[in-house]
Parts: C-alpha cells; sequence; structure tokens
C-alpha cells in the first residue's frame, strides 16, 4: 500500500474538491455570516501565506481567543496545514491560568474576536496580535484579520509533513488541578475525526447540518469541525451567543440536524418555557464532558422526540474515546423500558482503536491507549504517574462494566466519598437527586467526617417556588440508593458553579462547604 501520511490538510483539500459549495454558516455579535468550503480553505491558503510571511514556520505555536465560528475554522485548517501548531486558549480561563498556557506552550502569535477584545489580557511572549472582526471592538496595536487574508497567497501550497508532527495542542481544563498540555498530531486528528464521523459514534454525513455548540477550545470541539469538514457536512457556528434559547433559535431558523456539548447546556434548553424554538431539525445530540442524568435522556425524548447519545472523553483522548447506543432491538430491548434507559445513560463502547483496560488494584480505574490517545503531557516530565510503564493512559475515572461491554463511569477517583472504608458514587447520588421533578441540577461533594472520614454532602438547585427540603429529598432517595449513602447534609443553593468549560465546579463547592 501507498505509505500516504495522515495529514490535516487533506480535511481542506477533500472539502474543496468535492464539497466546494456546501455552506458555511457563523453567527457574530450582528449577524450571520455565509461562505463556502471553496472559500474558506481559499482564505486558509491565503492564511498561510501570511502567516509565512509573517516569520511563523513549522512547529510555531499560533493561539486563537475565540468563540465558535467561521474564522476560527479557518484557523482550525490553516495553521496545521502550513506545519504550525494551533493552540486554542480557553476564554473562559482564569487570567493567572491563561498566562501560565500561553508562556508554557510559547505561543508567537495569537489570533482574537474583536468581541472578546476587552477580555483578553495581554499575553507576555506574544509577538503579534490579530484581531477577528465578529462586530465592534478594538484592539490597539492589533493587526487585522480581514488585511491579512487579502495579503496571502490564494494558491499557497500546503506542505508535505511528518504526520507524527504536531497539529495542535489544547490544556485540560484544570478541573482537578493546573491545566497540562495535551499535543495531538496530524495522524492522531485525522483517525479520530475519521472515528467520530463512524455511524456508531456521531455518524456524521454529508447531508447534515452539524452545529458545534461544544467550544472549539475545549478539545478542538471535540473532532467536529473536522469530522464535519471530512464528510462534507455543513456547518453552522454559533458565535458569541451561547445561551440555551439563543441555541434553540439557531438550530430552528438554520435547520440544524447534529449537535454536541456538555450536559448544562442541554439541561437549560429543557427548562425553556412552552414559547422555546422547535428543535425538529435535529435527529441526534451527542452529549459528554459529564455524566448525563438519567433525566436529561428522557427529558430531551419526551418533550423534543430528540435522542441524546452519551459520550465520553478526555483531553487527552482527543477526545471522543465511547459512546453509548443501545444495541440492535432483534437482541429484543424495548427502548422505552427503564432497562434501556439505563444502558443509554452508561458512557458506553470504546471507539475502535481504543483500548481499555480496568485496574481492580485502583478501585476500577479504567485505563486506556490508543493512536489518538496522549502518550505524555506537554512539557511535564514530572507528571507522568498518569501513564503506566508499558504505556497506557490512567483516565482518573472509576468504571464498572454493563451489560457485558458498556463501560458505566462510577465517578472520578478524586470525587468518590469514602465513607467508612466504603466508596460512594458522586455521579449516581446526583443523578438520582436530579430525577426529583423539583430539582434542576445537583452535585455531590465528599465533606469530611469525624466518625465515617468523609460523608456526601448534596448540593441541590430547586425549581422556581419549590419548597422541597432536606428530609424531602433523603425520603426521595431512600427508595432508590443504600440507605448509608443517604447524605446528612443537603445545602440549597441558586445555582452549581461550573468550571470554564461548563462542568460542575466540585472544587468550588468543597471550598465552600468543606
Ligand atoms: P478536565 O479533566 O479538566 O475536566 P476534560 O475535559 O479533559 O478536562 O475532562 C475529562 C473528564 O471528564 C473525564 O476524565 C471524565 O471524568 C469526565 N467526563 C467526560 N465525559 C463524561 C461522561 N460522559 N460521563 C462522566 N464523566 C465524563
Amino acid at each position: 500500500m501507498m505509505d500516504v501520511p495522515l495529514l490535516v490538510r487533506h480535511i481542506a483539500q477533500r472539502a474543496e474538491q468535492v464539497f466546494p459549495e456546501r455552506e458555511l454558516v457563523s453567527r457574530t455579535q450582528e449577524g450571520i455570516e455565509r461562505s463556502t468550503y471553496a472559500r474558506v480553505v481559499e482564505r486558509a491558503r491565503r492564511l498561510a501565506s501570511a502567516l509565512t510571511q509573517l516569520g511563523i514556520g513549522p512547529g510555531d505555536r499560533v493561539a486563537t481567543f475565540g468563540w465558535n465560528s467561521l474564522r476560527h475554522f479557518e484557523l482550525y485548517l490553516a495553521v496545521p496545514s502550513m506545519g504550525a501548531v494551533l493552540h486554542t486558549l480557553n476564554i473562559r480561563l482564569f487570567e493567572d491560568d491563561l498566562r501560565y498556557v500561553a508562556a508554557h506552550a510559547e505561543d508567537r502569535i495569537v489570533f482574537l474576536d474583536a468581541s472578546l477584545a476587552e477580555t483578553m489580557p495581554h499575553l507576555e511572549g506574544i509577538e503579534h496580535e490579530v484581531l477577528m472582526p465578529d462586530g465592534p471592538g478594538e484592539r490597539p496595536g492589533a493587526l487585522d484579520y480581514e488585511e491579512l487574508i487579502a495579503s496571502g497567497d490564494p494558491a499557497f501550497p500546503f506542505p508535505a509533513l511528518d504526520e507524527r508532527s504536531a497539529a495542535a495542542m489544547c490544556y485540560t481544563s484544570g478541573t482537578t488541578g493546573r491545566p497540562k498540555g495535551v499535543v495531538y498530531s496530524h495522524r492522531s486528528t485525522l483517525l479520530h475525526a475519521l472515528g467520530i464521523a463512524l455511524p456508531d459514534a456521531m455518524g456524521l454525513r454529508e447531508r447534515d447540518s452539524v452545529m458545534p455548540v461544544v467550544p472549539m477550545f475545549h478539545a478542538n470541539a471535540w473532532g467536529l469541525p473536522y469530522g464535519a469538514a471530512l464528510v462534507g457536512a455543513r456547518q453552522v457556528f454559533p458565535g458569541p451567543q451561547m445561551t440555551p434559547a439563543a441555541i434553540a433559535g439557531l438550530i430552528e431558523q438554520e435547520h440544524v440536524t447534529f449537535t454536541a456539548g456538555v450536559p448544562t447546556i442541554w439541561q437549560g434548553l429543557l427548562q425553556l418555557g412552552d414559547d422555546a424554538p422547535s428543535l425538529a431539525s435535529l435527529r441526534e445530540i451527542v452529549c459528554g464532558g459529564s455524566a448525563v442524568p438519567e433525566t436529561l435522556l428522557r427529558g430531551f425524548d419526551a418533550r423534543f422526540g430528540v435522542p441524546i447519545v452519551q459520550a465520553w472523553g478526555m483531553t487527552e483522548t482527543s477526545p471522543l474515546a465511547s459512546a453509548s447506543r443501545l444495541p440492535d432491538d432483534e437482541r429484543g430491548r424495548d427502548p422505552e423500558s427503564d432497562e434501556a434507559y439505563a444502558l443509554r445513560a452508561t458512557q458506553g463502547h470504546v471507539q475502535p482503536l481504543v483500548d481499555f483496560r480496568v485496574d481492580a488494584e485502583a478501585g476500577g480505574e479504567l485505563l486506556v491507549r490508543g493512536p489518538f490517545v496522549a502518550a505524555r503531557y506537554y512539557g511535564d516530565e514530572g507528571d507522568d504517574e498518569r501513564f503506566t510503564e508499558d504505556g497506557w493512559l490512567r483516565t482518573g475515572d472509576v468504571v464498572e462494566l454493563r451489560d457485558g461491554s458498556y463501560l458505566k463511569l462510577v465517578d472520578r477517583t478524586k470525587d468518590l466519598v469514602k465513607s467508612g472504608g466504603e466508596w460512594i458514587s458522586s455521579v449516581e447520588l446526583e443523578g438520582t437527586i436530579m430525577g426529583h421533578p423539583e430539582v434542576i441540577e445537583a452535585a455531590v461533594v465528599a465533606v469530611a467526617d469525624e466518625r465515617w472520614g468523609e460523608r456526601p454532602c448534596a448540593c441541590v438547585v430547586r425549581t422556581k417556588g419549590s419548597e422541597l427540603d432536606a428530609d424531602g429529598i433523603r425520603a426521595f432517595l431512600a427508595e432508590r440508593v443504600a440507605r448509608w449513602w443517604l447524605p446528612e447534609r443537603v445545602e440549597f443553593i441558586d445555582e452549581v458553579p461550573k468550571t470554564s468549560v461548563g462542568k460542575f465546579d466540585k472544587k468550588a463547592l468543597r471550598r465552600r462547604f468543606a
């Protein structure tokens, strides 16, 4: 067989050759911009040429600070295809962490949205800032994105590269510590993009209109922009308006058929009133990043008739590493049954090319390896306890197997409540509490206890006007979980604090209630 390297430029070339007229849509601060794969790839070539003229070369880190947008997508294609490394900065990171990751990655240039011009601090070591005009917003001294594009060569040839060279990098959101850098290669990016497009993963196809809701700074928007481009799907980028109502409005207006994001956003859609936009165009939502409560699956089925498919992954796994779908009906499972919902609420089957094993000695910790799983962290020689000597990644997630081969994530090792030598799953407890009709959100954290070591503390957000109290929560739980799991402490809060990528911020809750 030919030894052809797997390169990001292949995604761009295929899109421009095979799907030149397929539409790409981007919402900005002020309206909607429309383009095509042909135009976007031409602009990516111009951009690569302009960057070369600025002295950016192979291996140099090019940072972005932006919403999900067309221009961000142009950078997704241009930067790796010219041999440079795309570093997507998390726009919601604390300033201190942001400075840390930009310096750690040695970013040379940063592209930022005008709408974020006031949010982004000046980062040390950055030689050029480039302003992407998504509406009003100024940045003195910054270059103009459109001028840069205009100055570039539309026929710039993307160079031949080693498929193992770096294409992009991303830092973990730091839910459990300092952000750590993961570097994706061209090869891993292509294999992952092919994998997510598979029917039992995201099932992407040309006729889809794909809306990446998961941010483009969060593990490459789960690979969606690449996967969608690879199959020639239409893409709809939601830009700065990320409220549930705005997301739903764009789905209706642009007839989006497929989307993906963390549970928080879909919980928000479920809270919308009867005048909410229609989601009738959607065939499916892939949801992951944190545990998807069964009530969310049921809620979407009942109200919108839109199936939510749970997926699991980590920044370290590119990220999509498993997805949960029901086996063929021939095996006799009623899709409406409790059993079916329980299976859909697992993290599912691993993706092709992902090997896994469960380390019983580590309490059931999941270990994975594969061609799109990180082998180490960027520049962190001392932090390799996450990688075993024989080449596996310790995920920090504790799992059980359901139905033989479905991964069921019990908890993160750091979030388990260790009570009297036994473990209580915070994920299961909070998922159960969220099944109460008067509960919007619930997070469970461990609090120190003299007698038991740790006990669960439930932090609960009630529906408006609800008078549900701690006894009510315990009575509801008593019928569903073991007695010794019942939390003595229940705190009613207005909102569960969220991390920069919309996950429950348990560090903040522990600080508050410890
Ligand atoms: P961070 O570790 O900073 O949150 P990541 O986005 O890489 O950054 O998070 C990966 C972790 O998110 C996983 O190890 C797991 O704990 C959690 N996670 C991802 N998907 C799911 C899911 N479907 N169910 C439960 N937890 C999930």
